[in-house]
């Protein structure tokens, strides 16, 4: 299977149910972001830029809770900034999953083997590890050496602890989908259990625009893509993928993606800030979502970005007859576990397995190598965090 089959299970559920009570707009996945502070100064990274004043603001883990159920997403995607340098992560993340939520903690892995200990591996939370190419690729994008490196041993000691991790990657202009395939291949090989990958986001806060691309390369670029990779266990749903090669449209529905963070609810979505809600009701009712979507808003014309349009497939109107069945066979077709999985029989069942504790076989990723700032490191001693 592709996915944890608990996952998709609780979500078919949820969605029976809300369509049952004839709800028009609810949410999938729920965008966390505790803070906005990084360790990393990304070139494409829109958040420590338009963030920048606020930039030492955290919620606290009951505001986090709060919104969560104020919402009701069954999937929680823990994201910012870096959420490996909030102080509270790993009671985050219990309270979370205690709550029934599947979480994906998205981060750029160069704190993972220093707070491994943290957590327990449970099949209902994905360590996502962004990687946007090899050692040297990587690391220029993220402006600072040895990011790659870290990552990798971050995702090693992941999987030796018998989590569930995937990787993120964002294709740009640039982006050689030749050097993707090499580094699924290489994180194959490391047991990674799936692979997400979408265009990159035009953020308004970016001034390097050139790195972003119009609709059409965009097509061009996912039509080679998907020849490349769709052998890997792709996280990126086969209905987005139609439409990121240009085979089919859809419509935006950035409500079933929705952002929370310290400035409170995002509107309309993770890519464009015209207001900050109170409540998740709020967000919903006073967003003018006809005024959103390609043909209506100049800024969302070339956008074709996940979070507006992944959950179009499930939830918005240009679905078609046949739909849910190619889903169900994506869905069992998966393979989770990698190369590992592969050795091992992985059917997908999904339960992050082994032993619960952040060190590898032999206990050597207990402490770190040193050389990477522990998270207390990361926060002064009035509680406000240290933006490196
Ligand atoms: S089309 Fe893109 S930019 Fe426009 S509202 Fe939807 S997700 Fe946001």
């Amino acid at each position: 299977m592709r996915f944890p089959l608990k996952l998709t299970a609780n979500l078919t559920k949820y969605i029976a149910s809300k369509r049952f009570h004839g709800e028009k707009r609810f949410p999938l996945v729920m965008m966390l972001e505790p803070l906005h502070a990084c360790n990393l100064t990304c070139t494409g990274c829109g958040r420590i830029r338009e963030y920048k004043s606020t930039i030492n603001e955290m919620l606290t883990v009951e505001q986090c809770l709060a919104a969560m159920e104020d919402c009701g997403a069954p999937v929680v995607s823990i994201c910012g900034g870096e959420p490996t340098i909030y102080p509270e992560l790993g009671r985050l993340v219990r309270e979370v999953l205690d709550r029934g939520r599947h979480i994906y903690l998205c981060t750029n892995g160069m704190f993972i083997r220093k707070r491994l200990h943290e957590f327990k591996p449970s099949s209902s939370f994905f360590w996502n590890v962004h990687l946007d190419g090899l050692e040297r690729t990587h690391d220029l994008a993220v402006e600072r050496e040895g990011v790659f490196g870290e990552a990798i041993e971050g995702i090693r000691a992941a999987k030796a602890a018998g989590f569930l991790v995937c990787s993120n990657t964002t294709i740009y202009k640039e982006t050689d989908l030749h050097e993707i395939a090499e580094l699924f291949a290489y994180l194959y090989d490391l047991g990674v259990d799936g692979y997400m990958i979408s265009p990159s986001y035009s953020y308004a806060a970016v001034q390097t625009k050139d790195i972003f691309m119009s609709r059409e390369e965009v097509r061009e670029k996912f039509q080679q893509a998907c020849h490349l990779l769709e052998k890997y266990n792709l996280m990126t749903s086969p209905i987005y993928l139609e439409y990121l090669r240009g085979e089919r449209e859809l419509m935006c529905t950035a409500w079933g993606n929705p952002t929370y963070n310290p400035r409170g609810w995002k509107g309309p979505c993770y890519l464009m800030t015209d207001a900050h809600h109170a409540t998740f009701q709020e967000f919903l009712e006073k967003t003018p979502w006809d005024e959103y979507g390609r043909g209506r808003d100049p800024r969302c014309q070339d956008c074709m970005v996940h979070v507006g349009y992944e959950p179009s497939a499930v939830l918005g109107a240009h679905r078609k007859l046949g739909d849910n069945w190619k889903m169900l066979r994506w869905q069992l077709n998966g393979r989770m576990g990698g190369a590992r999985g592969k050795k091992q029989g992985v059917n997908g069942s999904g339960n992050g397995g082994a032993n619960g504790h952040g060190t590898g076989p032999n206990g050597s990723y207990a402490g770190g190598n040193g050389s990477i700032a522990g998270h207390t490191d990361l926060v002064s001693a009035d509680g406000s965090l240290r933006v490196l």
